[in-house]
């Protein structure tokens, strides 16, 4: 069984004001201190996996093809930080589709059950919303709020610091 962190991606790694939708990556911000503190993690032996709702897709806003490639070039950027993502999970559902991975329903997380093996009891969950504690607790994860330029700094030193 592994450690992991789980991040929530828009309000975590990047800056979203609410209502508002990354569709390209010219609109993707990373929120200050996000690299160092997702290759810090890496370093002190976490896996991590962003755990992302993303209903522009869902809303016709969004395709599949331009989330991947909003998502290589973040990638990108981390690995050249030094931080490692095994995966990115998104949901592409609008609300009104009442699937079962949009948070704070877990579906998402029985995507990674099926190729990851987590030791909940040990890892994390980083978001910035209500929804995202939901789904930490229902999964049985432990949750850390992070908002916000230095958010995720932060979380990451509350999670280094246990
Ligand atoms: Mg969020
Ligand atoms: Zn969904």
């Amino acid at each position: 069984m592994d450690r992991f962190v789980f991040l929530d991606r828009d309000g975590v790694i990047n800056r979203l004001d609410y209502g508002n939708y990354v569709l390209s990556w010219p609109e993707f911000k990373f929120l200050d201190g996000v690299i160092e503190a997702i290759a810090e993690l890496s370093g002190a032996g976490y896996k991590i996996i962003i755990i992302t709702n993303q209903s522009p897709i869902g809303r016709g806003l969004l395709t599949e093809e331009a989330l991947t490639v909003i998502h290589n070039n973040m990638l990108f950027e981390i690995e050249q930080g030094g931080g490692i993502v095994e995966e990115v999970f998104h949901c592409p559902h609008a609300p009104e589709d009442k699937c079962k991975c949009r948070k704070p329903e877990t579906g998402m997380f029985d995507q990674v059950n099926e190729k990851y093996d987590v030791d909940y009891t040990k890892s994390w969950f980083v978001g910035d919303f209500e929804s995202d504690r939901q789904v930490a607790e229902r999964v049985g994860l432990n949750f850390v709020l992070a908002k916000g330029n230095g958010g995720l700094k932060k979380a990451v030193e509350e999670i280094l610091s246990k």
